[in-house]
């Protein structure tokens, strides 16, 4: 992609209304605008970075044997009366009606919607075990919107929603998801802590939180140190297996949001070096809901023995846009954002130092076409502009590495690459850079 006939408006400022690092620099970076409280514009850089974060979620929710479907962003309220939710839900519902005066919502969740799609066909305990999901924006009126898409009234979110026969084989769904959260974080350059939420009122030990720590999290946290740098569970890891031990390994340290703390616990299970209180970003949050809505929607199918079973459901949240910020929480610097490879809107930036100058920029364009054919995304910097600009702009938009060319290296056939992250530069022959970032 050539910048020049990019979209990448960069704010030199600071936004004085952004309070966090992440929310300045995804304005700074041309990422994201606001077109009203808690709604964002995504612009090509941040909307590029967006789909590679679903497109890891899509993976991972693949690998753990989850199915893709895309339900309507509004819902009938009809269905929510059904489940007894509409009434209760409050003012975080986006409520609307169409010319008929039928009452409609902009779905803040779809727990309804799908159980309703799964009842009209879903006739005998054959048909199980599966889980949906979809990746969808949600509308949630929230009372302060802030921290830029941390908090949105408008967000993307992959939810899940597993159907099972009974609560024992609905454990197993839940650990596939469990699993699939790790390695989803973990790809994302992230460390997340699974820690025990609230259940709500179906009770139980099938609700956790996947947190980031850091220190502009909302939820604060206890946990054992040794949460943090575990290793996440490798690609050969069998979904159809048993996976009990890997969630067992995370769920029997402490963990857990400020809701479900039990300080006499934390001090009695944790030795007092290894306890680390700290603030969080709630990433994802997985649970299981029993019969909730099967039973007033009457979601059943025949069982084994003759008789009708109500489905057991859990639902598994990720937070999809929320997951732009917290990745920016995490990795960046002074001088702007440092994506980790996997979510990069481009892999390389060139720069060229001199547009204009014919050897200049036929060596530019000689190298754009070569990492492009091998597959790379680069972004080209081509503009007429100084090299001080090209190089803050680069660095702000925190593409992993740097390649940059001017005349006077061209002339000792020299090139200059910069990874991004650690800042470390190497002045290299144009064939040693292509090698190095051809691989
Ligand atoms: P929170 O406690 O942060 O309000 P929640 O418990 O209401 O979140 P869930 O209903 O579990 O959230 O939604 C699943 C995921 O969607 C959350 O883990 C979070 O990552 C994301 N999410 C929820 N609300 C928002 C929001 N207003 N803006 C952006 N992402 C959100
Ligand atoms: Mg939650």
């Amino acid at each position: 992609m050539r910048l020049s006939r990019f979209f990448l408006p960069i704010l030199r400022e600071t936004p004085k209304e952004a309070e966090i690092v992440s929310h300045r620099l995804m304005l700074r970076a041309g990422l994201v605008r606001q077109m009203s409280a808690g709604m964002y514009a995504w612009l090509p850089l941040g909307h590029i970075v967006l789909r590679k974060i679903e497109q890891i979620v899509r993976e991972e929710q693949a690998r753990a044997g989850a199915v893709e479907l895309l339900m309507p962003t509004l819902q009938s309220a009809d269905l929510w009366r059904e489940s007894g939710r509409y009434d209760g839900y409050g003012k975080e519902m986006l409520r609307i009606q169409d010319r008929h005066e039928r009452d409609m919502l902009y779905g803040p969740t779809n727990e309804e919607m799908i159980t309703d799609i799964v009842r009209r066909d879903i006739k005998s305990y054959k048909d199980l075990p599966f889980t949906l999901y979809h990746i969808q924006w949600k509308f949630r009126d929230e009372i302060r919107p802030r921290f830029g898409v941390m908090r949105g009234r408008e967000f993307l979110m992959k939810d899940a929603y597993s159907f099972d026969l009974s609560e024992e084989a609905a454990r197993i769904s839940y650990q596939k998801q469990f699993v699939a959260y790790l390695r989803t974080f973990g790809r994302m350059g992230l460390k997340a802590v699974p820690m025990k939420a609230d259940p709500g009122p179906i009770g139980g030990d099938l609700s956790h939180e996947f947190i980031i720590l850091a220190d502009t999290g909302e939820s604060e946290v206890f946990c054992h140190r040794d949460l943090v740098d575990m290793d996440i569970p490798g690609e050969d890891t069998d979904f159809d297996g048993d996976l009990s031990d890997i969630v067992a390994g995370r769920t029997s340290l402490y963990a857990a949001t400020d809701e479900m703390h039990e300080p006499e616990r934390f001090e009695a299970e944790v030795p007092e070096d290894k306890r680390l209180t700290a603030r969080g970003i709630e990433v994802g949050h997985i649970f299981y809901f029993g019969t909730k809505y099967s039973e007033p929607m009457k979601a059943a199918v025949q069982g084994p023995e003759g008789s009708e079973v109500l489905l057991h459901g859990g639902s598994y949240g990720v937070g999809v846009s929320r997951l732009m910020g917290a990745i920016i929480e995490a990795s960046h610097d002074d001088d702007g954002i440092i994506w980790p490879d996997a979510v990069a809107p481009f892999h390389v930036g060139l720069i060229n130092l001199k547009s204009g100058d014919d050897a200049t920029d036929a060596a530019c364009d000689d190298v754009y076409a070569k990492l492009t054919n091998a597959g790379l995304d680069v972004l080209y910097d081509d503009r007429d502009e100084r090299a001080g600009g090209k190089f803050a702009t680069m660095d702000v938009i925190g593409l992993p590495w740097q390649l940059v060319i001017g005349p006077r290296g061209l002339k000792n056939g020299t090139v200059e690459l910069k990874r991004r992250a650690t800042g470390e530069k190497e002045e290299l022959t144009i064939d040693t850079a292509l090698n190095k970032l051809i691989g």
